[in-house]
């Protein structure tokens, strides 16, 4: 007999790499798996009850982002959406072929920006600070007549810092240029308003939303011109592909769900990351915060543990029904510290010796406690294992 995973107790602290999709959602969904298989491009009653079901979600996504559902484009997932996003920026005039954004982007941004950059286009990235934050004037220096778009995170995954988006499309908006925000970790964390925002494209995932995975969206304001990057004629020709009806059904829930719990994110999310925090911090020496505590997000803390080799802190931490990770998941597994922590003027040793922990809507008091007590427990064995002590961390 094997055990099943949900025998085993879970402490899922890693809401910034996927989330539980939500019961309410799935109950949502499961009509359209079951027995409304109609094709939402089909012209019988059958299909087009699929693609009423597609428009009220595109309603209810406009409404938790404050856009119009116009400027919704369905997508199969936030790498998808920025991808089309900044293509169709670069398509949009071909005498401009300058792309800035940052250093501390999700890979789906730094991947296609080197890809762009090999391809002949230039790419300016931009730095940080010690704390992660991103100082517009730099920005406003970067930009030049060339410059087709500027990509930039709303909210970073790893260290939960936030950019200040509201100047950016200022910035971007008095010189004239594309801004493509992903707020794939901003999206029901923080409240958003895109109407007037000065944003043109915005990438979305609906596994960052208590959604299934496969499932994103593409903002793309109504006044710019866009380029699709998969052809086809569904969502009005800007994205071909048969939709994914029940995910996006999904999608239209969590957003629902999630404009209703925004205030929850801000108050008892919050309290539990900053109890767990603080509690870290008081019970465990050599230990740091990675990143700006003030303009964060509610969920996410990054530590830097003093001697910690985290790769390792991780099989202990699973062993005991911790998920947690170190820097982002698409890189942990492999021997590379964290981009974000590097671009931050942080060394190799502290960059490995990082975890971050980000809670969420089903996190309870209780799982807080137990992390409380397992996380401090890790770290010292660990560092009671390692022969280096002191000042001197862990090569
Ligand atoms: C998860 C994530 C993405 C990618 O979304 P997928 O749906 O997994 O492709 C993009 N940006 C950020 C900030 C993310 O956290």
């Amino acid at each position: 007999m094997t055990h099943s995973m949900s025998e085993e107790r879970i402490l899922y602290f890693d809401y910034n790499a996927t989330t539980q999709i939500d019961p309410a959602v799935v109950e949502e969904m499961l009509p359209w798996l079951r027995d409304c298989y109609g094709n939402p491009s089909s012209a019988y009653r059958f299909g087009k009850r699929a693609l009423q079901a597609v428009e009220v979600a595109r309603e209810r996504v406009a409404a938790l982002l404050g856009c119009e559902p116009s400027e919704i484009v369905f997508t199969s997932c936030g790498s998808e959406s920025i991808n089309t996003a900044i293509q169709s920026a670069l398509a949009a005039d071909p005498d401009r072929t300058h792309v800035i954004t940052s250093g501390v982007e999700h890979s789906a941004t730094m991947k296609l920006c080197e890809h762009l950059a090999r391809r002949g286009c230039e790419v300016t990235w931009l730095p940080v600070d010690s704390e992660g934050r991103l100082d517009p004037a730099r920005l406003e220096k970067a930009i030049r007549p060339d410059t087709a778009l500027v990509s930039l995170l709303w909210a970073n995954n790893e260290t939960g810092v936030l950019f200040p988006v509201e100047r950016i499309a200022e910035i971007c908006r008095a010189k004239k240029v594309l801004f493509h925000c992903d707020a794939v970790q901003a999206v029901g964390k923080i409240p958003l308003h895109l109407a007037d925002a000065g944003i043109h494209f915005l990438s979305v995932s609906g596994h960052k939303l208590h959604c299934p995975k496969g499932v994103g969206v593409l903002y793309v304001n109504k006044r710019v011109r866009f380029t699709p990057w998969l052809r086809g004629s569904q969502e009005g020709g800007r994205r071909g592909g048969t939709q994914n009806v029940a995910s996006i059904v999904a999608l239209g829930r969590a957003a629902e769900i999630a404009a209703q719990n925004l205030a929850e994110e801000q108050t008892r999310v919050r309290e539990l990351r900053d109890r767990f925090e603080s509690e870290i911090l008081a019970c465990v020496t050599g230990v740091e915060v990675n990143g700006d505590r003030e303009h964060r997000l509610p969920n996410t803390t990054s530590l830097a543990f003093e001697g910690l080799e985290a790769e390792g802190a991780l099989i202990l931490l699973d062993e005991r029904g911790v998920c947690c990770s170190a820097g982002s998941a698409c890189t942990s597994g492999s021997v590379h510290p964290s981009h974000v922590l590097k671009a931050m003027g942080f060394s190799n040793e502290r960059a490995r010796a990082s975890l971050r922990f980000s809670f969420g809507r089903f996190n309870t008091e209780a799982e807080i406690d137990a992390g409380i007590e397992i996380v401090p427990a890790v770290v010292e064995k660990l560092r009671a294992l390692s022969p280096v002590t002191g000042p001197v961390l862990v090569s």
